[in-house]
């Protein structure tokens, strides 16, 4: 089986051997310093910066996306969020469970997030911005230092789901003035599904998160970070999850966080250089090194997903609803090569014949 979709991705065997063990009883010395490694880690490879904070869940991404709301915002908050797909939608969502007041930034589909579209809302009393930035469900990788400047120059917060982005394309917490980055075990980390992480700069735990009453105990931040200290979480973690997530950060540390990045963009980038001659497009907007989102002009994108599946085993990612027969999605997220590419071209290949 091979997986070019977008979570869980290709694991790696280093990840096969540690799920094969006992997992172990955690209120332990032993645990918590497993714990703390992987913050020192993370906190080294997002730049979060001196003060930060470490919140480790057992929850998907969603819930992560969940807590940060409810944690870090709101009634009296107003928020504008980038709503350019599914995920970005997912954020206002969230922010209309919970009585959170918010704007969206549409984005058309097919088109780039421009600066103009941004500005529209500029001085306008926004207190934090929600974005997707690799908006997944499009591929589209919005730009940063775009939002960046926008939060700065409005004093709003700047909040980043980075649930496919981490570790596929370069981001700085501290550069950025990002004060929520989340991710989430079974995209870019390449882990089982079931963790998810959120980082905060010390700015965001003492301006909004350090004295607010709890409105949740599962995702409850203080508690997190209070237990947080001793490298222990409040409630029963996800285990086995952790050990994977320790020997995948001492993997890339001991690569380089550069080489990692220059790998998925090397792979990304080679995949896109080989679909001259195979009909499929790409769309205009800026990509992730995540994932390259595929156009079938012939309306048969379902067709071949399928094909694929029963017949080599192979999963590129479908789309749903109107986009099912025009778009699939070739996640480069995990353990993926140059050769991975070759096969799955060639495959596309035999099966539009
Ligand atoms: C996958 C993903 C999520 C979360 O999805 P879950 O199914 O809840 O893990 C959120 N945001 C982005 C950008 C994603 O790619």
């Amino acid at each position: 089986m091979k997986l070019f979709t977008l979570g869980p991705v290709e694991m790696y065997d280093r990840t096969f051997e540690i799920a094969k063990k006992q997992v172990p009883y955690f209120r332990t010395p032993e645990f918590s310093e497993v714990v703390l490694e992987c913050e020192r880690l993370l906190e080294k490879f997002a730049h979060a910066g001196e003060g930060a904070k470490t919140v480790f869940l057992t929850c998907s991404g969603t819930g992560a996306m969940e807590a940060t709301v409810l944690n870090c915002f709101d009634s009296s908050d107003r928020l504008l969020v980038i709503d350019g797909g599914s995920f970005g939608h997912r954020f206002t969502q969230i922010c209309d469970i919970h009585g959170v007041p918010y704007d969206a930034v549409k984005v058309p589909y097919g088109k780039a997030l421009t600066k103009e579209m941004v500005y529209e809302f500029d001085g306008k009393g926004y207190t934090g911005l929600l974005v997707n930035i690799d908006e997944t469900s499009t591929g589209q990788l919005y730009d940063a230092q775009m939002l960046s400047e926008f939060c700065k120059r409005n004093g709003m917060v700047f909040v980043v789901d980075a649930i496919s982005s981490f570790l596929a394309d370069p981001l700085d917490m501290e550069a950025l003035g990002i004060d929520a980055m989340i991710f989430s075990s079974q995209k870019s980390l390449a882990l089982a599904p079931g963790l998810s992480v959120v980082l905060l700069s010390s700015r965001m735990y003492e301006q909004r998160v350090r004295d607010r009453k709890p409105v949740t105990m599962y995702l409850d931040f203080n508690s997190h970070i209070e237990n947080g200290k001793r490298g222990q979480t409040p409630f029963t973690p996800a285990v086995r999850l952790i050990y994977e997530l320790q020997d995948m950060l001492r993997y890339v540390d001991e690569i380089g966080l550069e080489n990692k990045l220059a790998h998925m963009k090397e792979v990304a980038a080679d995949f896109r250089a080989r679909l001259n001659g195979t009909g499929l497009t790409l769309p205009d907007y800026p990509l992730s090194n995540a994932v390259t989102p595929l156009f079938f002009p012939d309306g048969n994108a379902y067709e071949v997903y399928e094909t694929l599946k029963k017949e080599y085993d192979v999963f590129v990612t479908p789309n749903g609803g109107d986009l099912a027969k025009t778009v699939i999605r070739v996640g480069h997220l995990g353990n993926h090569t140059v050769e991975d590419n070759i096969m799955l071209i060639d495959l596309f290949k035999k099966v539009l014949k």
